[in-house]
């Protein structure tokens, strides 16, 4: 849909207002253009949605989500959050520092997904933070479903008298993904300010909500702006699925229309050798954001999600007119977490 088609249509919103919520975020987080890296790469026009900048203990994408969760979590009458996550998890330490804010306790399960690595990484980044929050944590070796054992944790905690309110990892459900869904009516409302229409948005897609929220909000207002997941873990099969199941669940949530499984796309070329291991397009990503923007990406997943950018620039995958927005779903937070291999990447 073109700008003066959507001004014309700006009516077309979802209201948000019939879903608990707490205000957590800063918000709308600002678009900025990325002039340099766009010059060095030779491509399209770069932007970049800052969503680093969220302000909640260093910001990121699940501020939007715990926004939506803990209003739930609150009209439920909760004291205390259970969560999970990997052992360097952004979504563990936002949810640690929301439950902070609103006076309750959160106990996290921590898995040992990332294989290799010395005892800093589990002291260190996001585990400090945690700790500094007061989070109470267990670590669970690789490979279990851990959504069921944080569910069974929740149950213990339940029988002894707590008030405990479970929230998936990632916070990727359908309360969840509503923080994306309203992230994709902030881009329209900001691209009908400026006058400046994106032809591609791409981003990091992991537990799937963020991916999730953002079409099904493009998809209820008819704003046809397509959204290319870099998968950060998993093979394109496996990760087009779960995103859209998440959206499809999204979009009952909302009330919204059926969506056509083609509007899921996803890449899986960046993952590397898995989950939290940085292959060298994911050095490169750091590296290249760092001196050409001063903007700090994260090992684990924006980086992953930058070097698809790059990486489809490189292949002439866009138009040179499009203006391409990258959406930064931060993270920076395990950059020291992962010092050893980014020094031995730049020296
Ligand atoms: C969680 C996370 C993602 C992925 O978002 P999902 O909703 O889990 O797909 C991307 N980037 C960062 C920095 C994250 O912490």
């Amino acid at each position: 849909m073109s700008v003066e088609k959507l001004k014309s249509n700006a009516t077309t919103r979802i209201e948000f207002n019939r879903f608990p919520r707490v205000d957590l975020c800063h918000q709308p987080t600002p678009i900025e253009e990325m002039p340099r890296l766009g010059a060095l790469l030779g491509g399209p026009k770069l932007h970049i949605k800052r969503d680093d900048c969220t302000g909640l203990a260093t910001g990121g994408n699940k501020t939007r989500k715990l926004e939506f969760l803990m209003g739930e979590a609150l009209r439920e009458g909760a004291d205390m959050i259970v969560t999970q996550g990997a052992v360097q998890s952004n979504h563990v330490r936002q949810s640690a520092a929301a439950a902070c804010k609103l006076g309750m306790k959160c106990h996290v399960l921590l898995e040992r997904r990332v294989p290799d690595r010395d005892e800093s990484y589990e002291k260190t980044g996001n585990v400090f933070l945690d700790k500094l929050f007061g989070t109470t944590f267990e670590f669970r070796p690789n490979g279990l479903d851990m959504n069921a054992e944080a569910m069974a944790v929740t149950e213990g905690l339940r029988n002894a008298g707590h008030k405990p309110y479970f929230i998936p990892g990632g916070g990727s459900n359908a309360t969840g993904a509503l923080g994306y869904a309203n992230c994709a009516q902030e881009i329209v409302d900001q691209s009908v300010q400026s006058g400046l229409h994106f032809q591609w948005l791409v981003m990091g897609t992991g537990s799937s909500g963020t991916q999730a929220g953002l079409v099904a909000g493009f998809h209820i207002l008819g704003y046809d702006l397509p959204v290319m997941g870099i998968s950060v873990r998993q093979p394109k099969e496996r990760q087009t699925g779960a995103v859209l199941a998440t959206t499809q669940k999204t979009l009952a949530h909302l009330g919204g229309p059926d969506i056509a499984p083609d509007k899921i796309l996803v890449d899986d070329g960046y993952v590397g050798e898995g989950y939290g291991i940085p292959a060298p397009s994911t050095l490169e990503a750091i590296r290249l954001t760092a001196r050409q923007e001063g903007i700090l990406l994260d090992p684990v997943y924006s980086a992953k999600g930058m070097a698809g950018l790059i990486g489809l620039v490189r292949s002439g995958f866009f138009k040179p007119e499009d203006n391409v927005l990258f959406l930064h779903t931060g993270g920076s937070t395990s950059l020291f977490a992962y010092e050893d291999q980014i020094s031995e990447d730049l020296a």
